[in-house]
């Protein structure tokens, strides 16, 4: 069998089970088993693979026909440059959230001082090792609900800096009044329930936990943006991440607790309302 031979069937197959990234899909797949690039495996459709690569192969795909995301499948997903090792236990890291990323970047001037940063709900740790990745002298709490969640965030921010603590707990609560942060980002659950058995089959493959908040999916964002200015320096800022028809809810429960300075809401690279950006 050729490279080309096995691709179409394999799309076929995922065409059949309603997978619209049919093509990508088998691509990616199949450039993993051959631990090559997708554009190498492009330049070479008609090298043959061997028996052994192709039952690899077809395990793969048989997986991503039952819809599990290629990020579980593969165990890695790229963010901000980075490929970030990713579980079940995690959220698969969205190029949406890269601009809390930007965000802060243009929120801290100087990228060589030692800046005190908290990633609460962090999932795979993505925000806090984009930053790391940027900010060396920066020292990073990271925290998550789950334990489980939280061992992969460990596993990811490790191979970025020395300077953090991983902490689990259930929003800020981790977080030290005494010590006050200069940045806390936050990508919480916020879809809302009635919303969550319309979302695609491959969602359903992620942690709940980390997806569906009460009050219309607000419950969590409502908590943080109450909470976050005892935790922050003066001139520190939240960043909250939050679903596209959250962002009036979102700016108008910010305003009335009175304890922002200044409170925006920043687009998404799609144009979509994405994050809650609240100085003190
Ligand atoms: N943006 C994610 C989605 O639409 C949701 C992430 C979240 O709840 N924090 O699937």
């Amino acid at each position: 069998m050729i490279i080309q031979e096995v691709l179409t069937t394999a799309i076929s197959q995922l065409n059949a089970k309603g997978i619209s990234s049919a093509i990508l899909d088998a691509q990616l797949l199949l450039a993993h088993t051959l631990h090559c690039s997708r554009s190498n495996l492009i330049g070479h459709t008609h090298t043959p693979i061997t028996h052994d690569q192709n039952t690899l192969f077809q395990a793969l795909i048989a997986k991503r026909c039952t819809h599990i995301p290629i990020a579980y499948i593969t165990g890695k997903k790229e963010f901000w440059s980075q490929t970030l090792t990713v579980t079940p236990d995690v959220l698969i890291p969205r190029p949406d959230t890269e601009i809390l990323v930007e965000t802060v970047l243009s929120h801290l001037h100087d990228h060589t001082l030692h800046y005190n940063i908290a990633d609460i709900c962090t999932g795979s740790g993505a925000i806090a090792c984009a930053l790391a990745s940027e900010l060396s002298n920066a020292h990073f709490i990271l925290s998550d609900i789950s334990s489980s969640a939280l061992c992969i965030a460990e596993k990811n921010i490790a191979s970025q800096t020395e300077n953090y603590q991983c902490i689990q707990g259930h929003l800020l609560t981790p977080l030290m009044i005494s010590c006050p942060y200069d940045i806390i980002t936050a990508n919480p659950p916020y879809i809302d329930i009635d919303d969550y058995h319309s979302l695609s089959p491959d969602i359903h493959h992620e942690p709940k936990v980390a997806l569906v908040s009460d009050k219309h999916g607000l419950d969590f964002i409502y908590q943080i943006i109450l909470d976050a200015p005892n935790y922050l320096q003066p001139k520190g800022a939240v960043l909250i991440e939050i679903g596209d028809n959250q962002k009036e809810d979102a700016l108008n429960f910010a305003i009335q607790t009175m304890t922002y300075t200044s409170v925006t809401c920043i687009d998404d690279l799609s144009g979509a309302p994405r994050a809650l950006y609240l100085t003190v």
